[in-house]
């Protein structure tokens, strides 16, 4: 296991892992436990938060994953710690103190016993804690714990996913007016692209005769050639697997394609028109 580095360049006497539990992910580290093992933890833990904080993060989540524990709780989400009576299982770390933070985290650890029949012979004390954020690579972990280097999580990305878990995480918190780049930074990538049907885009428009397939108004404006402007959404997207069909494809406005994209109730949404429209019945 790799040591924390400490803020000074020396190794703290604390140990490491980056990996999956449970199907989280995230940095694992042992409390300070029998024979004096892990006895810089707390100083690590400390450590880690703050390099967190200074990367912009602002939530965490912690999760006790001890051999006992987790044979009387299988699921980990009923190990997940809560601060401060929260029901929320999102540990704010920013703008509060590490130290508070990290005696906070170790209260709760302690409280976390494992059920009366199962005898635990070491008590509370040592226990394996794994700390996740949705935002934290592998290589992000590696380089918070054992490098003194900053961390870019935060920095202008071309990759969509990880662009739009950067947002959400900050639209959660209160940021300044940001600067922004004048002449944003362009880069090359290799895509998956999925060669499409001309005619199925063609037929499943004209067919709509303007009208949005999803909620029958019409078309919120025509293009500058007069036809009126609708979008054509695969209900299986091709990246799942679904054929660029007419009976995997439909016009909508461009309304109701983000609602198909992004609603809360998307899947009910899906089902009511898929029950409307006879040519979507797959086999
Ligand atoms: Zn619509
Ligand atoms: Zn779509």
């Amino acid at each position: 296991m790799p040591k924390v580095f400490s803020y000074n360049g020396e190794f703290l006497d604390a140990t490491y892992n980056v990996g999956t539990v449970d199907g989280v992910f995230g940095l694992i580290i042992e409390s300070w436990g029998p024979k004096n093992r892990n006895p810089d933890y707390a100083c690590a833990v400390r450590y880690i938060i703050q390099r967190l904080r200074e990367a912009n993060l602002s939530f965490i989540k912690v999760y006790v994953i001890s051999r006992n524990l987790s044979k009387a709780l299988p699921n980990i989400e009923d190990r997940a710690v809560k601060l401060y009576n929260n029901v929320d299982t999102d540990i704010y770390i920013r703008h509060v103190h590490a130290d508070d933070i990290r005696l906070a985290i170790g209260r709760e650890v302690g409280e976390m016993k494992e059920p009366h029949n199962i005898k635990s012979k070491g008590g509370n004390r040592f226990k394996r804690i794994l700390i996740h954020s949705p935002l934290m690579t592998d290589k992000y972990w590696h380089t918070l714990a054992s490098t003194m280097d900053k961390l870019d999580i935060f920095e202008p990305t071309a990759d969509h996913e990880k662009f739009n878990l950067l947002v959400d995480s900050l639209l959660k918190q209160k940021i300044e007016e940001p600067t922004g780049s004048i002449h944003p930074k362009q880069s090359n990538i290799t895509t998956t692209v999925y060669l499409r049907d001309p005619f199925v885009k063609a037929w499943v428009l004209s067919n709509a005769v303007g009208k949005c397939e999803a909620c029958q108004l019409p078309a919120p404006f025509h293009r500058t050639d007069g036809t009126p402007y609708l979008e054509v959404h695969h209900l299986i997207p091709l990246s799942e697997g679904g054929s660029d069909t007419i009976s995997n494809a439909l016009a909508v406005c461009p309304n109701c394609h983000r609602k198909l994209h992004f609603s809360l109730d998307k899947e009910s949404l899906k089902l009511e028109i898929e029950s409307k429209i006879p040519r979507l019945i797959r086999a």
